[in-house]
Parts: structure tokens; sequence; C-alpha cells
């Protein structure tokens, strides 16, 4: 059966003040702002303080939804006339120009798919769809061999370019998905929105990916739960405080099909063109940026236990990560995230 995931985050946060959950509500100078965006949620909750007490909040979520809507025509896969879906229904060899903002997006995600030795990359996006997580909703079924086969030469970031604003690609078929690092990118956007309007104290979060900033009130941290990676209830593998910084998580237990018992997730090995199939589970990344949270947390994931915690040390990524070892969930923590991450519970 295919797991609803999309409603339901990765990470979440631990709701210890009394937000109000509908729109603007004000709370002494707490603030919750939340609607909905790429298939999912966000939540943006602020605190004003002297310095930003003008800020008009009403007029503040009608530019956050204005961003998120600019965001998603630019890089939604669920938008036929998105700049992305034109892109992916260009004809090949032919320049296709792109905007400022989606190129550092697409630059950001092959920058870490160098990283990683290919883990993430962009170009899955035939293969994503052929496994039914796309746009189009497929079959829960396992795709033939032929299928499978058929759609490898148009996956790699070798099958375009992109030069001087444009993106020439090698196939017509090359499709470019950038559902696993853009939901960062708007977590970003959103927080600079937050702080060019002299906010200093914010939590942002769109789906489970979140930055945070600042402190709440009593100068205590924000703080975030990590879900426990099973399906039959929501529950907490830990509780974490970041300091300034952006925290996503991947894994394979939100959004899946099971087929003669396997489990087949959202998340593709772009090396067997098939879903990841070992026993990491599930990935957290802590970084500066959100954009940067995300594109690691996919790729850490793909990369599997052993190579992933190698490229953590190697790169030092602050990363949590956890295997399933028979029933039990085993936890690895990275050099970095030991350094920089207090766990609170
Ligand atoms: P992540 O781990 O962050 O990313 C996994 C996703 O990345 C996969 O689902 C796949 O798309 C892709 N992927 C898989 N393997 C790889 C790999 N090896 N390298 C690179 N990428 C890989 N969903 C809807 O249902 N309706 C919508 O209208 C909708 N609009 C969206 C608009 C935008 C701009 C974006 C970014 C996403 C949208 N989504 C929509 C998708 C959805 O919200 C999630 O982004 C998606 O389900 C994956 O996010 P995640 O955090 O679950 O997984």
């Amino acid at each position: 059966m295919r797991q609803p995931s999309k409603y339901i985050s990765g990470v979440f946060i631990i709701l210890t003040l009394l937000f109000i959950s509908s729109c603007s509500e004000p709370l002494d100078h707490a603030y919750a702002l939340n609607g909905k965006t790429m298939g999912t949620t966000y939540n943006v909750k602020f605190y004003l303080s002297e310095q930003s007490q003008n800020v008009d909040v009403q007029a503040l979520q009608a530019e956050l939804d204005q961003r998120l809507i600019e965001i998603n025509q630019l890089m939604s896969t669920y938008i036929p006339d998105s700049e992305l879906s034109l892109l992916n229904q260009a004809i090949a060899n032919e320049p296709f120009p792109i905007s400022d903002e989606t190129q550092r997006v697409i630059n950001e995600a092959l920058r870490i798919g160098n990283m990683s030795n290919g883990a993430l990359d962009i170009t899955v996006g035939p293969l994503v769809n052929l496994w039914g997580f796309g746009p189009d909703q497929k079959p829960e079924t396992v795709p033939r061999p032929e299928q499978i086969s058929e759609l490898e030469p148009f996956v790699g970031t070798d099958k375009f370019v992109l030069d001087g604003g444009k993106i020439i690609k090698a196939h017509h078929k090359v499709y470019i998905d950038l559902s696993t690092i853009a939901k960062g990118y708007a977590v970003d956007e959103l927080a600079s929105i937050l702080s060019d309007k002299g906010i200093a104290d914010y939590l942002v979060e769109i789906g489970g990916e979140m930055r945070v900033a600042g402190k709440k009130p009593g100068q205590q941290d924000w703080l975030v739960a990590i879900e426990k990676p099973i399906t039959s209830e929501r529950a907490i593998q830990r509780i974490l405080s970041i300091g300034d910084n952006a925290i996503a998580s991947s894994g394979d237990y939100r959004n899946y099909f099971e087929e003669a018992g396997v489990r087949f997730s959202h998340l593709i090995d772009p090396k067997t063109a098939y879903p990841i199939q070992h026993n990491l589970v599930a990935v957290s990344v802590i970084a500066p940026t959100c954009i940067e949270a995300d594109g690691l947390a996919t790729a850490l994931i793909v990369m599997g236990a052993e190579e992933g915690r190698a490229l953590a040390e190697r790169a030092g990524i602050s990363a949590l990560f956890i295997t399933k070892e028979g029933d039990e969930f085993v936890e690895y923590r990275s050099t970095a995230f030991e350094r920089h991450v207090k766990v609170v519970q």
C-alpha cells in the first residue's frame, strides 16, 4: 500500500509553546503562520522584538505565500507550465533559457551530486516517475526490467549542460527533478524574508525541512524532534537543539509501496535505477542552509550506511544516521554532529 507521505513530515517540531496553529494569531509577541505548498504544509513561527514590532503580520503572510507561488512556478514538476516542466518538455540540443534562481538550485544539486559520487542525481526524474513517485500517480508495481533499461540512457548529469544561463539537453527525454532540494531552498527564501524584516527569532518549516534562528522567549532554544523511522505510529527518536541552522531528513518509511514483502521507496539509487535496498532507513543533516541540508540528507541515505558515514566524516557533515538492525534501530552520529548539535533527549 502506498503510504501518504506528503502531509507528514520527516522531522517535526515539539510544540512546547502555546502557538496557535491557525492563521496569524498573536500570543504575546509570538506568531504562527501556516498554509499549504508543494503538496505539503508550511509553518512559520516567530517572535517580534522591540526592533521588529512594526511588522504587518498579514502582509508578511501574503509575501511568504507569494514567494512560495513563485518558487513553485519555477521549480515544480507538478505544475505543467512551470519553468522546470517546460525545460523537461524541451527538445534536445536547443538552448533553453533558465532563471538565475533555478540555476542556483541546479548548481547546488550538481555540487552535492559530485560530492556524493552521483548518489544525488537530479536527472533521476524519469525513474522516479516510472516507479510511481512523480506527479503522475502510477500503479504500485515494480516496473519490468526493460522499462527501466529504456530510461537509463537519459539519466546522468552528463546528459545536460548548464552554460551561460541556458540548459542544453542531450536528449528530449532528459528530465530534471528538483523535489529533493527545492523545498530546502524555499525554506531558506522564507527565512531571508523574515530576517530582512528584522525578525531574529524564527522557525520556518516546509514538509519537515526546517530552519531556525535565535531563541524562544526566556532565551530557550528551539527544539526539533526527529521522528522514529517507523510507519505504524508517530514517535520521537531524538530531540535536538541545532543552533542557528537548518535540518532536513530523508527516510524510506513514509513514501513507499511494498511488493512481495519488499519495500520500494521514493529514494532511487541512480547506480541501480532501483529504490534503495539497504538498512540505512533515515538520515538527518544539520547545515547552515536548508538547501544544503536537504540535498545532503538525500545523498547520504542513497549512499547507504558505510559510504554515507565516510562522506560525512570526510566532508565534516553534521549527520545522524539510523540503521535497522533486526528489530532494533541503531544510531550513528558523525563527528561534526557530536561537536555542533545538542542532544536534548
Ligand atoms: P527527499 O528525501 O527530500 O527527496 C526525495 C525525492 O527526490 C524523491 O521523491 C524524488 O522525487 C527525488 N529523488 C529520489 N531519488 C533521488 C536521487 N538519487 N537524487 C535526486 N533526487 C532523488 N508533491 C505533491 O504531491 N504535489 C505537489 O503539488 C508538489 N509540488 C511540489 C513543488 C515543488 C517546488 C517541490 C520541490 C516539490 C513538490 N512536491 C509535490 C513533492 C513533495 O512535496 C516532496 O518534495 C517530495 O515528495 C520529496 O520530498 P521528501 O522530503 O519526502 O524527500
